[in-house]
């Protein structure tokens, strides 16, 4: 689909206000919008247009949403007044917002006088807007200022930081499901059929070409944001299912890896996906299989350590899949933020014509990063794992509010993991390209990394650490 991505605001303060903004969600879909990402919701208090709380105003949820539309910025904001008036809302300028959209950002449109003024005249200024926002798109650029959401926010942070402290993280919204189960595709010959099927790249309706998303199934909501997003960018969309033999080590969990296709059919229904492509160990690799990618350079510390020969397998099974799919992009998680970092090496390094998106991190309720590891947690445990979210969350918080140098920035996260009686195994903050420890944090945004083991359970995680 051609279109610009937008980011739109998403409040109300309704009795009903969490139905109000997903029903929103459903009519920017009927609207045509493609809804690629929407952030965890926060409840904050009603402010008036100076930012001094309403005394007796309900407090009002807010999000933001990132859509993919071929409609122009007045076109969009018509259909965002549309759905405003849909949900019943008067504009008497009373304490209710029944619902309220604002138009954020539209691809790189800068319109200081325009109608709607582009970027939204006051994001920059607002905690409820800032603080969902940087956690689907950091570094999507506010367009004419030269900042990033994630400096924006972080530059909010250091002059305010209780407007931040106020907001209060909520469950995320229900997302409109999407589709018919996708077409299973259990080898590489119906995987070519259905390739060499589709319209070629350019032709009309089909102007980005074929969007892959690779997982090992166990599918859950992290990866159904991948499925997600590739659909709003993306006229065709497989994902594909293979727990990789060749990345897992002597007495790692191979053999006892989750496996769920019937549930995994399910959400990538939901999620939009066209095609699943399913193959077995001999399909991927037949009998005298030799040639192997060995990534050096990101590849090599923290789980390059500890995990000899992952990177390999990870590297190797990536690009055959590149070759068999000839995608035009492919959408990565952030949660394995090393392995963005080596497949964005193998890609430049190899000269691989695919572009790679990652997709931040999506996150339980509770806070804890989605994983298919997850299920082997005991309640106990998955309590105690929670730990390593928070720590994490304060590193980031730290570093916003000033603080430069990690020794300072780490300190308070490896006493709070160790005294909720984790093990670490490492605690960084690196460059996010290198994967190589950093000492101070600078103008660049770095990475706080950790991986923790909760019994026999190994945890990742990481929050972008951004000073202003
Ligand atoms: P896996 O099936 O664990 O190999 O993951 C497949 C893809 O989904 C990888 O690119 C992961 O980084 C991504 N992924 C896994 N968990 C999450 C999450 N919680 N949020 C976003 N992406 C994720």
């Amino acid at each position: 689909m051609s279109g610009a991505s937008a980011f739109v605001a998403l409040g109300s303060n309704a009795a009903d206000a969490r139905a109000r903004l997903e029903q929103a969600l459903v009519g920017l879909e009927a609207a045509g919008v493609r809804v690629a990402a929407v952030a965890p919701p926060v409840t904050g208090p009603y402010l008036d247009a100076a930012g001094r709380p309403v005394p007796g105003a309900r407090p009002v949820l807010n999000t933001v949403a990132q859509v993919t539309t071929a409609l122009r910025p007045q076109e969009l904001l018509a259909a965002l007044h549309a759905l405003e008036d849909a949900s019943g809302r008067v504009r008497d300028g009373g304490v209710t917002r029944t619902l309220d959209l604002d138009l954020l950002t539209h691809g790189e449109r800068v319109e200081p006088h325009g109608a709607p003024i582009l970027p939204h005249p006051r994001a920059h200024e607002r905690a409820f807007v800032l603080a969902p926002w940087r956690e689907i798109a950091p570094w999507a650029g506010l367009p004419g200022t030269g900042a990033s959401v994630a400096l924006a926010a972080a530059r909010l942070e250091a002059r305010h930081p209780a407007a931040f402290d106020a907001l209060r993280l909520e469950p995320a919204l229900r997302l409109p499901a999407l589709g018919a189960r996708p077409r299973v595709l259990p080898d590489r010959a119906a995987l070519r059929a259905w390739r060499d099927a589709l319209p070629p790249a350019g032709a009309v309706g089909l102007t980005a070409g074929l969007g892959l998303v690779p997982t090992m199934g166990a599918l859950h909501a992290g990866h159904a944001a991948l499925v997600r997003r590739a659909r709003s960018a993306c006229d065709a969309v497989l994902a594909t299912i293979f727990v990789n033999p060749l990345q897992f080590g002597p007495g790692e969990d191979l053999a006892r890896y989750p496996r769920t296709l019937e549930s995994d059919l399910d959400v990538l229904a939901a999620a939009g996906a066209d095609a699943v492509y399913l193959p077995d160990a001999a399909d991927l690799y037949p009998p005298g299989f030799a040639t192997t990618v060995t990534p050096e350079g990101p590849a090599l510390p923290l789980e390059g350590e500890r995990r000899p020969g992952h990177f390999r397998g990870v590297a190797t099974v990536v690009l055959k899949l590149f070759q068999r799919t000839r995608p035009a992009r492919a959408w990565f998680g952030q949660k394995d933020a090393q392995q963005v970092a080596v497949l964005e090496r193998l890609v430049l390094d190899l000269d691989l014509s695919v572009a790679l998106e990652v997709a931040p991190i999506v996150r339980d309720d509770d806070g804890l990063a989605l994983s298919s590891r997850n299920r082997y947690l005991a309640p106990e445990q998955r309590a105690r794992a929670l730990a390593l979210p928070s720590a994490l969350a304060e590193v980031a918080r730290a570093a916003a509010r000033g603080e430069r140098d990690v020794a300072r920035l780490l300190a308070p996260a490896q006493e709070r993991l160790v005294s909720a009686g984790l093990q670490v195994d490492y605690l960084e903050v690196v460059d996010p390209r290198s994967m190589q420890a950093l000492a101070r944090v600078g103008e660049a945004p770095a990475l706080a990394l950790a991986t923790i083991r909760a019994g026999s359970t190994r945890l990742l995680d990481n929050r972008w650490v951004v000073v202003p």
